[in-house]
């Protein structure tokens, strides 16, 4: 039974946009002030006071520090300028994909700057059809981003083209060959992929078994790695010397002001609800970085000191934050193994179904959830037979599907 269905590249970037919408009168200021003043006043006042790197962990065996926090580019608007504010902030660390439409912005700033690419750890990513199609596709990349290497290529989305086959990528001697030859040219200095598939555990472990990718980027939550595969897994490949690098990591579209009355502590601390979010993920060293997409310079300022305060969290304080975002109500699927479904009966796709209503109600994107849940076949909207109330008990984020599916029906369909 075909539960939370695969998600496409652009669904599953969408992610954490709820989180953070303090940016939109800072957005709003810079169109009073008229792009190309404020552009260039930001550039002054950036090239002044440029803060130092951020820390920075080792990924894997590769022998390379990256910095512990990486700006993610999907559908970026105005990356010209969140470039140039997060290299101000310390951020090393950038993260596209041909599907992101970044890459032409990032491949200008590079050119602004020759210094920049020096200190860039730079990654993109593809998807090929076949393993060995990743050598050709890394040649467009290059092209796209203006430059003569990226420092990790991934193939991308592993598994949600084809499971049956791609589960066997990371050990098969076509992508082992393929790494090597890329590796070898120089192009890349490291090879991996990444991946956000239900099946992610078995993937981690073919790319354990394969021995020869250097880094995996995959989708994770500091609750969801407790569970028993996943950390499996993810102590595997730490073990194996594979680079770890977090994606995707909000457990949902929770109300910040509901997670901070219940966490006076992080006031305390002086951190918001998402910097205590991203503490939690840190917290956690099997990850060499944690990847974020930021909109705004808000969102720049806030993660980047986020990275500058981190300590570890103890036990206790990862379970209080954990339990305020399932208190605070999330409407957003983190994503796992579709265990909601199985558990409600059902072939309706609940993961999904709420996943694209958040993306209408808190995300600004009601066109393209109207789209996605228009491609969604006729099985796998129809949830009105489903047990909600086993879905909800199943479900690691405790989603309200009672109260929420009714709401994407009315609005997506
Ligand atoms: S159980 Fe929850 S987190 Fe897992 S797929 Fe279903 S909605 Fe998503």
């Amino acid at each position: 039974m075909q539960t939370c269905r695969e998600r496409s590249d652009d669904q599953a970037h969408i992610h954490r946009r709820g989180f953070l919408e303090v940016g939109a009168g800072a957005a709003a200021a810079g169109m009073a002030l008229g792009t190309t003043q404020l552009a260039g006043a930001q550039a002054q006042a950036e090239k002044k006071a440029p803060e130092k790197p951020l820390a920075k962990r080792m990924l894997g065996r590769t022998g390379v520090e990256v910095s512990m926090l990486n700006l993610g580019t999907w559908r970026s608007v105005g990356l010209d300028r969140i470039l140039r504010f997060a290299w101000a902030h310390g951020i090393r660390y950038v993260d596209t994909a041909k599907s992101y439409g970044s890459e032409p912005a990032i491949g200008r700033w590079l050119q602004s700057d020759a210094s920049i690419r020096k200190q860039l750890f730079l990654v993109t990513k593809d998807h090929p059809n076949t393993p060995s199609e990743m050598i050709k596709k890394l040649d467009e990349r290059l092209a796209s981003l203006q430059t003569d290497y990226v420092d990790l290529i991934f193939i991308h989305a592993v598994g949600d083209h084809d499971i049956k086959t791609e589960i066997e990528w990371p050990k098969s001697k076509e992508f082992k060959e393929t790494a090597e030859a890329i590796r070898k040219s120089g192009k890349a200095k490291f090879v991996g992929f990444s991946t956000h598939h239900p099946r992610r555990p078995e993937i981690l472990q073919a790319a354990v078994e394969g021995g020869f990718v250097d880094a995996i980027m995959l989708q994770n939550n500091p609750w969801m790695a407790q569970e028993d595969a996943m950390n499996r897994a993810l102590d595997a490949c730490h073990k194996a010397g594979i680079g770890l690098i977090s994606m995707k990591q909000v457990a949902g579209n929770v109300k910040l002001a509901d997670i901070a009355a219940r966490l006076p502590e992080l006031k305390e601390k002086k951190l918001s609800p998402y910097q205590g979010l991203l503490h939690a993920i840190w917290t956690d060293e099997r990850f060499s970085s944690c990847c974020v997409s930021m909109r705004n310079t808000d969102q720049v300022r806030e993660n980047a000191a986020a990275a500058r305060t981190f300590s570890p969290l103890t036990k206790a304080q990862m379970d209080a934050i954990r339990d305020a975002c399932v208190a605070a109500g999330p409407t957003l699927c983190s994503g796992c193994d579709g265990r909601c479904s199985v558990a409600a009966g059902t072939t309706a796709e609940l993961g999904n179904l709420t996943r694209f209503l958040t993306y209408h109600d808190h995300h600004g994107y009601r066109g393209e959830a109207r789209r996605l849940y228009a491609e969604m076949t006729d099985d796998a909207r129809d949830w009105k037979c489903a047990d909600l109330e086993a879905a909800r008990h199943a479900c690691p984020s405790n989603l309200d599907f009672a109260s929420l599916l009714p709401r994407a029906d009315k609005v997506l369909g």
